[in-house]
């Protein structure tokens, strides 16, 4: 990182971005600027990705200031859900494997030091297969090369295990025991805490599309600006926004990402009915039929959700509310597959939005034209579990200068979809 860290120093008659924070009051604490205003890094975002991403440069020692427009996990960010599946297998893209399984260790770390236990439920993951299952059978043999601990279960070991499941078609599994799910709002605004802890600024504001020009000198940003005319400068920049990015960044990320409309569904049990709590029944996918679910977590119901992507659509404009032809798919399936289940009610359900690059695979790269501005997105609907280990990724890139993985750059990413990792 070629940017000198500078002493971080609580300004006395600061300049516009702490004096005018101050007086409308959107810090969460006294302003702490540096007195020429300047971060080391600025990070655009505070879903999952940016939350990571700051936690860890601050602990690695520079000054982070984490701006983003409605709050860390917040509801229309695709990090604001009630819980995300954390599973080790991805068939044979071992790279995700694993990272999920640097992940899961520091979830669990920061669960641990946040006073947090719940924030990870070690409920375990099914993946259900059917005879001919390409995805399950290279997961199994990921896990075993990597000694994830797993299982191989047959039809009969699953139906003693799990009566309340109706397997159908489906005739094996892989078990991950010590896979589960996150409680996915709660822990990232637990990681910004940290954050903080650490001295890293939060701030509230929504910041403009970035460019060099009027902003930007010779091929660098100079500094963002926010929707009341704030600059906010940092020798680097990096863009974590979610569904958003392509709208910061329309020349370059337009035709890249695919921002597609997910239904979320819970269902609620009949009267007196366990069997689908946690620790009654793990997470489990089915990804034949593109569909996972969780267990009733705090009595907050069984989810369900549809992995295959839905409709595109604009994060800030999207109606969030579910289709009847949705529920009624989520509806069928719960009823086929989980008897006791059916006719049960919808008792809640959420829109939220996967930001699919071509294959699946996430962008981490310099954008183009501004040497110092990093562009860090394209979740594809996996993100949220890796948030720890992309978050110790990009900050080691930032600070070595070195290459990223060529998976992971702009120019593997097509305009036309093409999914490869799920
Ligand atoms: C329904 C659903 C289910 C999923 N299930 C799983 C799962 O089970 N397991 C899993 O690992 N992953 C899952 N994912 C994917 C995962 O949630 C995402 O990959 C991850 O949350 C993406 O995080 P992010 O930080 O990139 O984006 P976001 O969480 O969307 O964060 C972007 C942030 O940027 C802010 N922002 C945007 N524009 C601006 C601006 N101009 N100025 C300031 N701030 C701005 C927003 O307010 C937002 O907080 C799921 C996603 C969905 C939608």
């Amino acid at each position: 990182m070629k940017t000198t860290r500078r002493k971080f120093l609580t300004a006395v008659g600061a300049g516009a971005l702490g004096a005018g924070l101050a007086s409308k009051g959107v810090l969460g604490k006294a302003p702490a600027v540096q007195r020429d205003g300047t971060f080391d890094v600025a990070v655009v975002g505070a879903g999952v990705f940016g939350a990571w991403i700051a936690h860890e440069l601050q602990s690695a020692g520079r000054s982070v200031v984490l701006v983003d427009a409605y709050g860390a996990g917040n509801a229309r960010s695709s990090s604001g859900g009630q819980t995300r599946v954390i599973r080790m297998g991805y068939g044979d893209k071992e790279i995700y494997s694993r990272w999920s399984m640097r992940a899961l260790g520091r979830w669990q770390e920061l669960a641990r030091r946040s006073g947090r236990a719940h924030l990870f439920q070690e409920s375990g993951v099914l993946w259900m297969a059917r005879e001919r299952d390409p995805l399950t059978v290279a997961t199994a043999k990921t896990l075993e090369r990597l000694g994830v601990p797993h299982e191989r279960l047959e039809r009969a070991e699953l139906e003693a295990r799990w009566p309340q499941i109706d397997f159908g078609p489906i005739t094996w599994a892989i078990h991950e025991p010590e896979s589960g799910f996150l409680v996915a709002f709660h822990a990232v605004q637990a990681v910004v805490q940290r954050a903080q802890g650490l001295g890293a600024e939060v701030l509230a504001a929504r910041v403009a599309p970035p460019a060099p020009g009027p902003a930007g000198q010779g091929g660098r940003l100079a500094a963002l600006t926010t929707d009341r005319g704030d600059r906010v400068r940092a020798g680097t920049y990096v863009f974590a926004c979610g569904p958003w990015m392509g709208k910061l960044f329309p020349e370059v990320l337009g035709e890249r990402l695919f921002t597609s409309r997910q239904e979320v569904f819970y269902l609620g049990s009949p009267p007196g009915e366990r069997r689908f709590e946690v620790g009654s029944i793990p997470v489990w996918a089915d990804f034949s039929e593109e569909i996972y679910g969780l267990p009733d977590f705090r009595g907050r119901g069984f989810k369900l959700a549809i992995d295959g992507h839905g409709p595109p659509v604009d994060p800030d404009t999207v109606e969030r509310i579910v289709t009847p032809e949705t529920a009624r798919r989520v509806l069928e399936y719960a009823g086929r597959r989980f008897p006791a289940l059916k006719g049960s009610p919808i008792v809640g359900s959420a829109v939220c939005q996967y930001t699919n690059t071509s294959n699946g695979d996430f962008l981490i790269d310099r954008h183009p034209e501004m040497e110092n501005v990093w562009m860090v997105g394209g979740g594809s609907g996996h993100g949220f579990k890796h948030g720890p280990a992309l978050g110790e990724y990009v900050a080691a890139r930032i600070e070595d200068g070195g290459p990223v993985d060529p998976r992971f750059t702009l120019a593997t990413k097509e305009a036309v979809q093409n999914r490869a990792v799920y």
